[in-house]
């Protein structure tokens, strides 16, 4: 058995706006972290560059020892393949595309190294932060673009890993006219509520700083603010209820940067669904707004690479 003492993780979180390594402990808190830029113009070789510096630095600012194991556990947006070596396709990421990260990452840093999308880790560090964690844990992100993560029974279910579409229970619209998502299908959540839709929506409806505006407008009363945010909260419903359905959590956890920018959107959210309840006893499931922002997804990827056995 594994010493725990002697072990410890690296989180790192490569997202289209910032690179990011973190130290975890056991219980996800966070001993020491380092945060640049990502820019697509320093290519798939600097940013692992950058991230090797920021381990070792990390080692020394933790006081990090020759005799301690140090497990790498990195986070990218996109679909991975099937060794989960590389990553495939990433529509905020592209130049990562192809690029032999994680063979990189251990032969530069000589440490074990997984790797996991966004969304998985992100789902295991809001997991791991629920008390109690229940037996069926769903995780959906509303970020610049949307994702979900499953947990059941303590086990991160692989659900997106390798697939570029977004699940059945993310359709939202079935008609003919459904809008196209960038995941090739149509009529996804992502089109209506992701933070890439939600920013040309604001804008189309004359909201020039986007969602700032749009929540600042909400705030005020704003009738078209209001009208638009009603039309997603009503779209929200609809996924979590297929969510619901499809794989009967326990927990619903709401998080990513909308919800961050828009609290009203959960809060709204969670509202509808304490009336549903109320009225129907038989609906169990919990929705909660997610504990860790952005850590989430460097927290997740240490503590899996921490339990990896
Ligand atoms: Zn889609």
């Amino acid at each position: 058995m594994q010493d725990s003492s002697r072990l410890i993780a690296i989180g790192a979180d490569v997202g289209g706006t910032q690179t990011r390594a973190a130290a975890v402990d056991r219980t996800g808190k966070i001993l020491a972290r380092y945060c640049r830029r990502t820019d697509e113009a320093d290519g798939a070789d600097r940013v692992v560059t950058w991230l090797v510096g920021a381990i070792e630095n990390t080692r020394d600012e933790v006081g990090i020892g020759s005799s301690v194991e140090i497990r790498l556990g990195v986070a990218l947006p996109g679909t991975l393949d099937q060794q989960r070596r590389t990553v495939v396709r990433s529509i905020n990421l592209p130049f990562l595309e192809g690029y032999p990260f994680i063979d990189e990452l251990a032969r530069r840093t000589r440490c074990p190294t997984i790797l996991y999308t966004d969304a998985e880790a992100a789902t295991w560090g809001e997991y791991v932060s629920c008390a109690p964690r229940p037996g069926r844990f769903v995780h959906l992100r509303l970020g610049t673009g949307i994702a979900c993560g499953v947990v059941v029974e303590g086990r991160l279910q692989r659900l997106d890993a390798g697939r570029s579409e977004h699940l059945d229970a993310l359709i939202i619209d079935n008609t003919a006219g459904a809008r196209p998502c960038p995941c090739g299908r149509r009529g996804c959540l992502e089109t209506v509520a992701s933070g890439r839709a939600l920013e040309e929506r604001a804008r189309e409806v004359g909201y020039a700083n986007g969602i700032a505006d749009l929540r600042q407008a909400w705030e005020q009363g704003d009738d078209t603010a209001v009208a638009l945010l009603q039309k997603v909260t009503d779209t929200l419903m609809a996924a979590l209820r297929n969510l619901a359905t499809h794989f009967q959590p326990g927990v619903i956890c709401l998080g990513g940067g909308v919800v961050t920018g828009l609290p009203c959107l959960p809060d709204r959210t969670m509202a509808r669904l304490q009336a549903v309840r109320d009225e129907d006893s038989k609906t169990e499931v919990s929705v909660v707004p997610a504990r860790l922002g952005d850590d989430a997804g460097l927290i997740g990827a240490a503590l899996l690479a921490m339990d990896r056995s």
